[in-house]
């Protein structure tokens, strides 16, 4: 049966933390190989989005391309990450680097005792694509023997792929920046309509995110290149997109898993 996002709350066979332990085991025994861990965030999105915005595409696309994968589980979502650079907007919660990796690592570690031969870290969070990156390694070192971890760290791929995806549907694809932009909003009505402000949609940071702009995020933080907190144009968003946007990611990211 087709994963849908109503869905989420029946599906207790794709989600490790609603399922009973033998059945975990008996799902390993019968070929279930891989785990998928989404790796999200809770920090502003903008003056429309809820906080949980990278959080909550992280379990409905872990769900998306362990459903493509077929032999899969979504572990329980990391859902605060690395979002120092966000922490002028209130609420914004954010882990340390070594925080995280050391959440990270625990998770392999786990993981990998039940008898999961491939791990995969799944972010949803522009801020954790680096440091998972940075860690894959010693992951891989921490996974007991006989276990894979691979982690998706191409966040231009994954910007490209909202662009195109937003392009075919609305022929708005340049609206796409990357944070609470137009891609990020209409994830957000798809999946949680009553939690989205959309007539706050607006436009923000929309020059190109070169080397000098990132710099600046990094250095004196999001508010200091963009005030409302986007990266992008929020304003267009739609149901569909949403959908489409979460469909086509969920292809780029399962070829990626299937093949590393
Ligand atoms: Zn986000």
């Amino acid at each position: 049966m087709r994963y849908r996002p109503e869905m989420k709350k029946t599906n207790n066979n794709l989600f490790l933390e609603r399922m009973r332990s033998p059945d975990i085991a008996a799902a390993i025994a019968e070929g279930t190989s891989t785990v998928i861990v989404p790796c999200g965030a809770v920090e502003q999105h903008g003056p429309h989005l809820p906080m949980f915005t990278d959080a909550e595409h992280g379990t409905h696309l872990g769900a998306e391309v362990a459903e493509r994968l077929g032999n899969a589980l979504v572990a329980p979502t990391i859902r605060v990450g690395c979002s120092e650079h966000h922490m002028t907007f209130a609420g914004t919660i954010s882990l340390r680097e070594e925080t995280f990796r050391a959440v990270c690592n625990d998770y392999c570690k786990s993981l990998s005792r039940h008898g999961f031969t491939k791990i995969c870290m799944l972010p949803t969070h522009g801020g954790n694509f680096k440091p998972l990156e940075n860690m894959l390694e010693k992951l891989k070192d921490t996974a007991e023997d006989g276990c894979t971890v691979v982690a998706f760290t191409d966040l231009i791929a994954l910007v490209e792929t909202w662009k195109e995806a937003v392009e075919e549907t609305s022929g708005l694809g340049d609206r796409v920046g990357g944070h609470a932009d137009i891609a990020e909003s209409s994830l957000m009505l798809h999946l949680h309509p009553e939690l989205v402000k959309e007539d706050d949609a607006q436009q923000g940071f929309t020059a190109e995110l070169d080397e000098t702009a990132i710099q600046k995020i990094i250095n004196n933080g999001f508010h200091t290149v963009t005030p409302n907190g986007i990266l992008g144009d929020a304003r267009g968003m739609s149901k569909k997109i949403g959908r489409d946007c979460l469909s086509a990611v969920a292809d780029l990211i399962a070829n990626y898993f299937r093949e590393g």
